[in-house]
Order: C-alpha cells, then sequence, then structure tokens
C-alpha cells in the first residue's frame, strides 16, 4: 500500500451550518457540496484547499460514531483520509500486518468513494480512513 495524497481532512462540529459559516466568511473557502451518509449518521459538507478537501461532520444520531465522539471529546479534528489506489486490497494488506481495523472490507463513504478506517489504537492515536482517490 501506498497512499498518493492526503484526500481529505475530517472535522467533527456540533452545528454544520455555523461551522460552514465560519469556514467560508472567515476563511474565504467555498461549500461545494452538503450530503448525509445515512450509513454514519452524518451529514458532510466540504471545502477544497488545493488537492486537499476539509470534510465537516454533523453527527444526525447521538448513538452514531460521530454523535458518541462528539459527547466524549467535544467538536474538533475527527480523522486523516490518505488516497490509495484501491481501499479494499489495502485494508487486506493492512489486517495481514495484524493491525486492528474498524473495517476488514471497504464500504462507501461521502462522495460515493469507497473507505475503510484503521483503529486509532493501532495508530498512535490517529483514525486513519483510507478512500480510493475520487
Ligand atoms: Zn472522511
Amino acid at each position: 500500500m501506498k497512499p498518493t495524497q492526503i484526500e481529505h481532512i475530517g472535522i467533527a462540529v456540533e452545528n454544520l451550518e455555523e461551522s460552514i459559516s465560519f469556514y467560508e466568511h472567515i476563511l474565504g473557502l467555498k461549500c461545494y457540496a452538503i450530503e448525509e451518509v445515512k450509513d454514519q449518521q452524518v451529514r458532510t459538507a466540504f471545502f477544497k484547499i488545493g488537492e486537499v478537501k476539509i470534510e465537516l461532520l454533523e453527527s444526525t444520531d447521538h448513538e452514531g460514531p460521530i454523535g458518541k465522539f462528539v459527547a466524549k471529546k467535544g467538536p474538533g479534528l475527527h480523522h486523516i483520509a490518505f488516497a490509495v489506489e484501491n481501499t479494499n486490497n489495502a485494508l487486506k494488506e493492512i489486517n495481514a500486518e495484524g493491525v486492528r481495523l474498524i473495517d476488514k472490507q471497504s464500504r462507501k463513504g461521502a462522495e460515493g468513494l469507497d473507505i475503510g478506517f484503521i483503529h486509532p489504537k493501532s495508530t498512535g492515536g490517529v483514525l486513519i480512513e483510507l478512500c480510493n482517490k475520487a
């Protein structure tokens, strides 16, 4: 596995509209997509800076992964996503190394990307997402 770039940075927020307003009016970025990912109980908003995206994540369910994260740690940096050629193959390779995974198989994330997460217990505390390059 060899990541080709940071695809996006995921940030958990409490209020998507307020956060979009900050990124647009204070940082001068433009939100180009808002998407609900039902599977993960989130609404997402996307911005682009050069080749890297910022993905804001607002929970739609207290029991969902972002809802639990925000309840425990508060809003803030949630994950870093690396673009790989093939997410499924990368997860298989990493699994074979004995690394703890959240997803042993890729699934569909926002923007229709194949995604999978490596458990932060295995990465030094950072939730790492792998995703196919869009
Ligand atoms: Zn992500």
